[in-house]
């Protein structure tokens, strides 16, 4: 989705090339040390995100006393005596680990699913209503985007043999610490890779074109595109964090998407249809194929007046519809909005008025891709007869791409680099920049914070956040925090929400459409079968209501999920089984990280950890030494040492009762629940319990302890060994210790 953007478009020449080009300036992907993609140049909070606080309510925990500061919080004493049984303590346990399992599994994999519900096989609900062999099908399957607020939107089209896949992005919206986002897991394609033709992209942000890197390698075909569109696809290449496997070739096909012309991809056509949104290059994708015509109108709105003039080509979506369409594939993100969105031209005055009468400094925070908007301010400020400085890693580099490819005009000498904006006239600059969402290190949440490298803002300056939170996102408390730290510096902050109270003009128009467009689509396109994409499924269902309402039987629409196949013949469609599907998440480097991973964080983040390390004497079955105990994330041990204390004694007793009775891993189980219980009886939690039993080998009686180990020409005593065993997890505990401060 991206609520943000808008559109662009200049005519390029007439495309030529029907070949995939990988030789044709597409960066070849091979050169590695490349910098770790971020989103809008920042980690994420991790942790604290929405979502993550109300987990705790579901533990059935009874216990009082989980507020904040260490102290006191799990005293003995509130909870003293043996009044929880063992049973009580293991559920809980269990129950943090569900919950941890519940956060991690909304984004799990397709392996973790099929382990989830039993089977997993492909196909598994595979409902044979449609005769297959009779009839060739159309499969429709959207590997992501049909959930959520429309995220890593991937949707492919299969044909007897050959495939297509329209769109291929990745989620933001993940908050699962450590994971920078998910991509959708594409384990179907393992069985279908020789089918695969093409990829076809409307538009150029990132959850439409993220997950490329991670999957074009894995499953290599030419990616299609516009001229915006491929550049970004580049641009995303090119600063992806990973080297690319050894052979792999990016290839690139550029299509005009303003001379209607027709790729044969298999047995498919492509065609681009000009769309506007709020990213230049944004496209409808026409897939003609051998049982119909399927139109993917990508994200868009109808935008009657764009700043870059480029309209969308309503012509030829009409005459699409009069030729005749199988099935409209229609973006949903923003359903739910009644009437018509504002042109993009709306705002423009605002900005020259803003400009205009700001007393200082003006810096204005947008989205990194919305170049139309990038354009349009930069417009207000040469009007004015300042300068413009440009921060944001992300921005910067959409913007030279851009330019280079001719979508911006910008005046020789328009633009400064921002390390000079601290020694011009404050009248003199407007800087441009990414942050708009309060995005952790973006450029603006850096002036906010006072820790940028350049910009220490003042009281005169202005700051202008031209955009609304990224709905769902939870981006508010995050520009809610950058704001009050503006706002304390004294600088005039201008948000679009604000701006009646203000008194000054919009300052944001959202890149999607409102209910009237989204039925005007259907109007113009008028198709016999009715697919809302891209949206949460009751934000979908509420699209379908409005086709019914444009006089499609409700029979020939399907709300589909994640992974469900939509069989289509010329007079039919229905859904016909599931492949596997689900969402791989990917860390700040760039690199997988597998879900179990992310549930062991999930938990220690919850809970915390507790190690016990035990030197026992094999023969004796004494210990040799005090218990060590480790935590992190748990309780404060020092203002603890009652707790503490009473563990040890457990240990101990625990060693002596069992340790001798049973195998080594049957005793550290046995530890682990009974540790488990302990604390949980004394603090009402349940950390990872981490038991790590040291055996040494003791000797053949007459109480002399026999030699386990060799060295210089001297056989170790068992007690030697436990000192020296001793030693080394005392270093290896001032190692943990030094590496965190807070040394609970
Ligand atoms: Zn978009």
């Amino acid at each position: 989705m991206n609520p943000e953007e808008n559109t662009n478009n200049t005519s390029p020449a007439p495309a030529q090339r029907r070949e995939p080009n990988g030789a044709n300036g597409a960066p070849n992907s091979n050169e590695g040390a490349r910098k770790p993609q971020s989103r809008n140049g920042g980690g994420r909070p991790q942790g604290g995100g929405r979502g993550r606080a109300g987990n705790n309510g579901g533990n059935g925990r009874s216990g009082g006393g989980r507020s904040g500061s260490g102290a006191g919080q799990a005293g003995s004493g509130a909870n003293g005596g043996r009044s929880v049984s063992r049973g009580q303590a293991i559920r809980a346990q269990k129950q943090s680990l569900m919950d941890a399992q519940r956060i991690v599994s909304q984004y799990a994999d397709a392996g973790a699913r099929a382990g989830n519900n039993g089977g997993g096989a492909p196909e598994k609900r595979r409902a044979n209503q449609l005769d297959f062999d009779a009839e060739p099908q159309l499969r429709i399957i959207g590997l992501g985007g049909m959930d959520g607020g429309g995220s890593k939107n991937t949707i492919l089209v299969e044909y007897k043999d050959d495939a297509v896949i329209m769109d291929c992005g990745n989620d933001l919206g993940v908050d699962l610490p450590g994971i920078n986002y998910g991509i959708a897991d594409m384990t179907y394609l393992d069985s279908i890779k020789h089918k695969l033709r093409a990829y076809v992209i409307t538009h150029g942000h990132l959850d439409h074109i993220g997950g490329l890197p991670h999957i074009v390698p894995r499953y290599p075909a030419p990616i299609y595109g516009s001229k915006f569109t491929i550049g970004r696809v580049e641009e995303i290449f090119n600063n992806f964090g990973l080297p690319m496997p050894d052979g792999f070739e990016l290839k690139t096909v550029t299509m005009n998407e303003d001379t209607h012309e027709r790729l044969k991809v298999g047995p498919f056509f492509v065609e681009l249809v000009r769309i506007t949104h709020s990213i230049p290059g944004s496209t409808c994708i026409v897939l003609d194929t051998p049982v119909g015509r399927l139109i993917n109108t990508g994200d868009f709105r109808f935008d009657p007046n764009p700043l870059d003039h480029e309209r969308s080509d309503y012509e030829r979506l009409k005459q699409l519809g009069d030729e005749g369409v199988l099935a409209l594939l229609s973006e949903s993100t923003t359903v739910e909005r009644m009437g018509r969105t504002p042109s993009e031209s709306t705002i423009e005055q605002s900005f020259v008025d803003l400009i205009e009468h700001a007393p200082g400094r003006i810096f204005v925070g947008l989205f990194s891709t919305n170049m139309n908007r990038v354009q349009m301010i930069v417009n207000a400020a040469v009007h004015n007869g300042r300068k413009v400085a440009m921060d944001g890693r992300s921005m910067v580099s959409t913007l030279e791409m851009a330019v280079r490819h001719g979508f911006m005009k910008i005046p020789k000498g328009t633009f400064v680099p921002i390390a000079n904006v601290p020694n011009m006239k404050d009248q003199d600059v407007v800087v441009v920049c990414t942050g708009s969402q309060g995005e952790p290190s973006s450029a603006l949440q850096r002036m906010s914070s006072g820790d940028h490298k350049y910009i220490k803002l003042k009281a005169q300056d202005t700051v202008v956040l031209s955009s609304t939170p990224i709905p769902e996102s939870g981006n508010d408390s995050l520009i809610g925090m950058m704001v009050d730290g503006l706002t304390r510096k004294g600088v005039h902050v201008f948000e679009h929400r604000n701006h009646e109270l203000d008194g000054v003009g919009p300052l944001h128009v959202s890149g999607h459409a409102s209910q009237d467009e989204y039925i005007e689509m259907i109007q113009m396109t008028k198709p016999k079968f009715f697919i809302p994409i891209y949206g949460a499924y009751r934000v979908k269902q509420r699209h379908i209501d409005l086709a019914v309402g444009q006089g499609i039987p409700r029979l020939h629409c399907i709300n589909a999920e994640n992974g469900q196949v939509i069989a289509m013949t010329a007079d039919k469609m229905e859904l016909n089984g599931e492949v596997p599907h689900g969402t791989v998440l990917v860390d700040q480097t760039g690199a997988v990280v597998n879900s179990v991973v992310v549930k062991d964080r999930v938990v220690l983040a919850e809970e915390g950890l507790v190690a016990i390390v035990l030197t026992v004497d094999k023969r004796t079955g004494n210990l040799l030494t005090s218990p060590d105990i480790i935590s992190r994330g748990f309780i404060y041990m020092r203002e603890q040492e009652e707790i503490m204390n009473g563990l040890r004694n457990e240990l101990r007793r625990a060693v002596q009762q069992r340790f001798k009775r049973v195998d080594l891993d049957r005793f550290k189980a046995e530890l682990k629940d009974h540790v488990t219980h302990y604390l949980f009886e004394q603090t009402q939690r349940s950390p990872i319990v981490i038991p790590v039993v040291n055996v040494i080998s003791g000797g053949g009686g007459k109480g002399e302890v026999k030699a386990t180990t060799a060295v210089g020409g001297r056989t170790k005593t068992g007690e030697e060994l436990a000192k020296e065993q001793e030693k080394r997890f005392q270093e290896m505990r001032a190692r943990l210790l030094t590496q965190d401060a807070r040394t609970d």
